[in-house]
């Protein structure tokens, strides 16, 4: 393990630098030490030899000197000693036994000033040499000045010693060996000590780096194994039970989330905790989009909040919503987003009829109601019993198709979730739309005509646009009741009707507006249109055959015809216009259309 052997490698180098340092400190105070003593030593043997001839010289025995100096060398320790008289002395008494041996010897004589110097060899001998001068001095025990012909302070000779240090270094070579050894041996039981306490703490670092390598990558199986001791054993408990309850939990929410989610699909992220987040994010997404479609108005505005989603969400940008109510077999496009590629009014919708996804990628022109080379995605939802819902979706390149197609479960989830307020609201549409659709005929009542008018009229596409409105009404249609009875007038009534929505264009409304009277609005419109549609009808209805019994009558319709600018929001005032033009048309005759003119207020 890595960061085992870096601790333990970190913490020997560390105490061997300190053991390092530690013998290099004893071993110059060792040096320090030897030479201090050297020097001790070699100035009191210098001050001795001094004392000795001094003695000698007031003894009279000078000439004995030289044994005297031998004796002295013969002392421990001592390699070398000699003496060398200054000129002023060799001058008075001749000269010594000794000249000047070397520099150093000459340079204190002229100087009158100590020299010392070390020969230092590692392996082979080593040495330390002092010069010191011998200077006149007039005290009260000793008085030079009094035999030698000198000045005070001048210097008299100098005094070479020159003393072996290897006794020293010896010992201190002992003292270094030992004290290493018994250092080395401690940082030794040191290591061992740490090591003991450490490797459980290092052992669990280490599988918990493994444990959390493999968490990292999304698998929580990971578990810290083989740590018997102590505090280590515990806290590896710790995290293996905090392992278990993270893996069981996320096992468990990836089980319910599937209770939510039929687009639950996770193939693409390898960590379950990104995946939990994500779906909860998807989760919450999916909750606001059903809170929201909640409190919409109606049937459409679902629709619009669910383009909403495919456009924000999904970046899709064509597509279509269509509903199928599978009763009555009936298909109506109830969302266009950009453009309707597709004719699914005729002989309904395929992928309606298969109840399978159309895809244009299955087969070449899979679905002949498509009216383009574009590639395109039907996919329909059945909603209730009766209404299933279809979503198109156009891609213009075939990656876009892809990705489109990638998408389509987590569509399905907004689908899924919006499925009963589709249901309650298409039921509010049909009930409405029954409170505003005439019984007998089929056809729009007045409250239909007053949504329409601010809807379509006034808000909507023919906002501005020239529409003319027309009165119709059945000429004696009280004979027909009277005649035949009540059962031949609805009849008579149904047939106007239906004469009516076949003249009429798709875009314009027909509305039974009380007993056998009726309004037509034709938007978009021009005088001429309007009259010749108006004429239309009324041809068309006088030539319609009234079954009444074992016979058959036929009628005649008036007209009053009205066009009006829409610009303004006055579309009562042309209703009464074309009231009273119908009015003119009764007046004069009946069986006829009337366009309204000023006049006629
Ligand atoms: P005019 O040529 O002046 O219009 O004469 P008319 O007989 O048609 O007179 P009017 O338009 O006033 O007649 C309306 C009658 O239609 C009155 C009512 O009894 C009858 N009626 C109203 N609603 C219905 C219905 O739903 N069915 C039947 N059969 N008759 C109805
Ligand atoms: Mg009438
Ligand atoms: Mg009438």
């Amino acid at each position: 393990m890595d960061s085992k052997k870096n601790i333990f490698t970190t913490i020997g180098i560390t105490m061997f630098i300190m053991l390092l340092a530690m013998i290099i400190n004893i071993t110059l105070n060792l040096r320090d030490f030897g030479f201090d003593s050297a020097k001790t030593k070699a100035q009191l043997i210098a001050q001795n030899v001094k004392n000795g001839l001094t003695a000698h010289m007031v003894n009279g025995i000078m000439n004995n000197r030289e044994f005297y100096i031998n004796q002295t060398k013969e002392l421990d320790n001592i390699d070398d000693l000699w003496i060398v008289r200054s000129k002023t002395v060799e001058k008075q008494y001749g000269e010594g036994t000794q000249s000047a041996k070397d520099d150093i010897d000459k340079k204190v004589l002229s100087t009158g000033k100590a020299v010392e110097f070390v020969e230092e060899n590692f392996l082979g001998h080593s040495s330390y040499r002092i010069t010191i001068p011998y200077k006149a001095e007039a005290t009260k025990s000793i008085n030079c000045l009094s035999c030698h012909e000198a000045k005070e302070n001048d210097t008299l000779g100098v005094i070479s010693i020159i003393i072996t240090m290897d006794d020293l270094k010896q010992t201190s070579t002992k003292i270094i060996f030992y004290t290493s050894a018994i250092s080395f041996l401690l940082v030794l039981v040191i290591m061992l000590f740490v090591r003991r306490l450490m490797v459980p703490y290092l052992s669990i670092f280490g599988s918990i780096k493994l444990v959390m390598q493999k968490a990292n990558k999304g698998d929580y199986s990971g578990r810290i194994e083989n740590i018997n001791s102590g505090e280590a054993k515990e806290v590896a408990h710790w995290i293996n039970e905090h392992m278990s309850k993270l893996q069981n939990s996320l096992v468990t929410i990836e089980d319910k989330i599937d209770i939510f989610l039929t687009a639950h699909k996770k193939e693409d992220v390898i960590d379950p905790i990104v995946d939990v987040q994500n779906t909860v994010t998807r989760l919450a997404d999916i909750y606001r989009f059903r809170k929201t479609i909640e409190h919409d108005e109606n049937i459409e505005e679902v629709y619009k909040r669910f383009a909403s989603v495919l456009i924000d969400k999904f970046s899709l940008d064509n597509f279509n919503f269509i509903e199928a109510d599978t009763t009555n077999k009936k298909t109506e496009i109830v969302y266009i987003n950009q453009e309707l590629l597709c004719d699914p009014l005729s002989k309904g919708c395929r992928a309606d009829r298969t109840n399978t996804i159309i895809d244009s990628c299955q087969f070449s022109k899979v679905c002949d109601k498509f009216k383009s080379d574009k590639f395109y995605l039907c996919i329909p939802y059945s909603i209730s019993n009766d209404l299933d819902f279809i979503v198109s979706i156009v891609s213009d390149t075939e990656e876009e198709h892809e990705r489109v197609r990638s998408v389509l479960p987590f569509i399905q989830d907004y689908v899924d979730t919006a499925k009963p307020e589709v249901v309650s609201k298409k039921l509010m549409q049909i009930l409405e739309r029954n409170a505003q659709t005439d019984p007998l005929t089929g056809l729009y009542n007045r409250k239909y005509l007053e949504n329409f008018i601010e809807r379509t009229l006034y808000e909507g596409q023919y906002k501005n646009v020239p529409c003319g409105v027309m009165m119709v009404d059945i000429d004696f249609f009280k004979l027909i009741n009277d005649n035949y009875g009540h059962d031949i007038g609805d009849i008579a009534i149904k047939t106007i009707a239906n004469t009516l929505i076949d003249v009429v264009g798709e875009s314009d409304v027909v509305i039974r507006f009380g007993g056998e009277e009726f309004i037509t609005i034709i938007t978009d419109c021009t005088e001429e249109r309007l009259i010749k549609i108006a004429e239309d009808i009324r041809i068309a209805f006088s030539q319609q055959q009234i079954q009444a019994n074992s016979e058959t009558f036929s009628k005649t319709v008036s007209i009053g015809v009205s066009l009006f600018p829409n610009t303004g929001k006055d579309f009562w005032k042309y209703v009464k216009q074309s009231d009273i033009a119908m009015y003119e048309a009764k007046q004069t005759g009946r069986n006829k259309v009337v366009r309204f003119t000023d006049s006629m207020k």
